[in-house]
């Protein structure tokens, strides 16, 4: 089942991050700072070093591959919502390497900036809650029965 609610551009902030920051907990800071518990997030920049998850859909456990190299941050994608009552940042992430090879997967701490040019779009519609999903095992949106659902 689909499930979609309609959200409306309520704002956007754009800006620098700082060096040496952690990139995941940075953005995550910011929603906080400016109120967004809504919105989509798109960066690009540069890395000094890296950690992404792989979500392992058998065991239902994430791997995490550390790189130790620089980097660019080809591109970051990512939402806001909430997770345990808390403004809660999902990202993904592609970097690549001096050879133009790249890596790509879930944003998780440890991933240091070297610079990064970010925009955050906030929304306004009602709070995006993260619930614990049987089928998948992760932590995903629940709107069930709230607002339109959309079937398949
Ligand atoms: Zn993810």
């Amino acid at each position: 089942m689909v499930q979609m609610i309609p959200v409306k551009h309520a704002k956007a902030i754009m800006g620098r991050l700082r060096h040496g920051a952690d990139l995941l907990e940075e953005i995550t800071a910011i929603c906080r700072e400016h109120g967004i518990r809504l919105g989509r997030i798109e960066a690009i920049g540069a890395v000094k070093k890296a950690s992404i998850g792989f979500y392992d859909q058998q065991t239902r456990t994430y791997a995490y591959l550390t790189l130790v190299k620089a980097m660019e941050i080809t591109k970051l994608s990512g939402n806001v919502s909430i997770k345990d009552g808390e403004v809660f940042v999902h990202a993904h992430i592609t970097l690549a390497d001096d050879t133009g090879r790249a890596y790509g997967g879930h944003l998780a701490p440890g991933t240091i900036v070297f610079a990064c040019e970010c925009i955050i779009e906030a929304f306004e519609g009602p709070a995006l809650e993260r619930v614990f999903d049987e089928e998948t095992g992760l932590a995903l949106w629940d709107i069930g029965g709230t607002e339109t659902e959309l079937k398949k």
